[in-house]
């Protein structure tokens, strides 16, 4: 049987090793999981709110554990760990604060003079399949809504990150939820396929690659249930002339290198304005040039190392193809020892069309430099992908802002700042990135059954 393994990225280190729970064993979770439901769905609001104002003040009061867990398992820097779950608490907080109005009642006043009303109901056990990348931050922005509606939730967490699996689990237990009612399996992908047929899972929420984006919502569609995606993205930050280019170029490398460059919504691909495109590209390297490699426990590192080797391997060779057919690499670009998760920085220029650096997602830290000459090419290029997550725009003209808000094709467009999530604002994409929104009070209504009441 293969064993479920944390290993610490940087030193190769493994920390602890797990059993995989089985299919049968899986299954009887998810009746528990139904119970702790049945019960929780009749909780008052205000109950499950005190009870998720407590998660955020556990997250708060043991930062340090959990950061050290997260930093230790996928190699992120401790200072991005820490603030990973300040967010999380911020994400618990705000539900705690909304959900109420978010699933009041909404009576409807209908022209012939009858009345009727949309109720907001929970539909009851839901999957989450969730990614290494921001391995609390995923979970919680999907747990937080998912449980203040009343459902129950079960999540199957990335093979690499399981303490943090279990580490989540225990937040909702010690602040006092339903034993049940939230639970972290350590399962593996082929049993997590076959629980989504199971009676009790009634929706599946997975943050991942498109990959794994086919697989559930294939099988989430042999067995009829809802999924909402939030797939991988090629987010294009646009910059125009007239932009402050200072702020734009810091803020660029900020975009791309937060989490190493291992976030859905980081900005992938730069879009630069003829006349200052060198100007920027310079800069860029400058201001890349400048972070700190160190440890991911090290205080004073920007970055630290990929969250597994196969990553490292897999970003080299994209790198690589798109050199091969003709991609310029004016930095970085190095092949990574065997096995290591290290990366340098890259940056790539004079891309080709059917290169992988045009057409696919570069989960790392790789830059992709294109030059355009109007607006209209911008937008082309922009939109000249599978994706469409998030885009940031560059520009002090309102006017133009307003244009490329509404030419680009992705479920957000940033103006003068990089895309980020934020608990107030909508999140999720179009295309290959995805469909369904989370955060929000629509985030929150994904999961419900908004069930029409008619009043003859
Ligand atoms: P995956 O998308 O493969 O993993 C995400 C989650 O999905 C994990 O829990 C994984 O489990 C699970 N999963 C994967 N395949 C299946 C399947 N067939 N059936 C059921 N569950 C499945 O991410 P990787 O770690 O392999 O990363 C590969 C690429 O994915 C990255 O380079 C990046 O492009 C993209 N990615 C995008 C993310 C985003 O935020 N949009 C986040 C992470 C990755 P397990 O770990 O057991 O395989």
């Amino acid at each position: 049987m293969k064993l479920i393994k944390s290993i610490n990225p940087f030193t190769d280190q493994i920390l602890k090793e797990f059993v995989p729970v089985s299919l049968e064993e899986a299954k009887s979770h998810l009746v528990q999981a139904h119970q702790a439901f049945q019960e929780w769905k009749e909780t008052p609001l205000e109950k499950r709110a005190s009870l998720m104002k407590k998660a955020g003040e556990q997250l708060r009061g043991k930062k340090e554990h959990y950061a050290r867990l997260i930093s230790l398992e996928m190699g992120k820097v401790i200072r991005e760990s820490r603030a990973e779950i300040d967010k999380c608490a911020w994400v618990c907080d705000y539900y705690a604060d909304f959900a109420a109005d978010f699933l009041q009642d909404e009576p409807v006043a209908l022209p012939d003079g009858k009345k009727a009303k949309v109720i907001h109901q929970p539909l009851g056990v839901i999957l989450a399949v969730m990614p290494w990348n921001f391995p609390f931050w995923q979970v919680f922005r999907f747990a937080a809504p998912t449980l203040m509606a009343g459902n129950a939730g079960v999540l199957k967490h990335a093979s690499n990150v399981p303490q943090c699996a279990l580490a989540i689990q225990e937040v909702f237990e010690q602040a006092g939820f339903p034993k049940g009612l939230f639970q972290s399996l350590l399962v593996s992908s082929t049993v997590t396929l076959s629980l989504i047929m199971e009676p009790q899972v009634r929706a599946v929420s997975l943050t991942g690659s498109e990959h794994a984006g086919r697989a559930i919502a294939a099988a989430a569609g042999k067995g009829l249930k809802k999924t909402l995606l939030e797939l991988g993205g090629s987010d294009p930050f646009v910059v125009f002339a007239d932009a402050n280019l200072e702020k734009a170029v810091d803020t660029a490398v900020k975009a791309r290198m937060i989490n190493f460059g291992q976030s859905c919504i980081a900005a992938k691909r730069f879009l630069i304005e003829q006349s200052i495109y060198k100007r920027f590209i310079e800069s860029f390297q400058e201001k890349l040039s400048q972070l700190r490699e160190g440890d991911p426990l090290d205080e004073n590192a920007d970055y630290a190392c990929m969250a597994r080797p196969d990553l490292a391997v897999d970003l080299f060779n994209q790198v690589k193809k798109s050199r091969l057919l003709g991609a310029k690499i004016p930095f970085g670009g190095e092949k990574p020892e065997q096995g290591s998760p290290f990366f340098k920085p890259t940056l790539i220029t004079d891309i080709p069309k059917n290169s992988p650096a045009f057409q696919e997602e570069m989960f790392g830290p790789v830059a992709s430099f294109f030059s355009f000459e109007s607006e209209q090419e911008a937008v082309q290029i922009a939109n000249a992908t599978d994706f469409g997550l998030g885009a940031s725009v560059w520009t002090k003209d309102p006017s133009r802002a307003e244009r490329m808000s509404q030419l680009i094709e992705s479920g957000a467009v940033f103006i003068n700042s990089m895309v980020a999530s934020h608990p107030w604002l909508p999140f999720g994409g179009i295309k290959n990135s995805g469909y369904g929104r989370e955060l929000s009070r629509q985030g929150i209504l994904e999961f419900v059954n908004s069930k029409t009441v008619y009043l003859g």
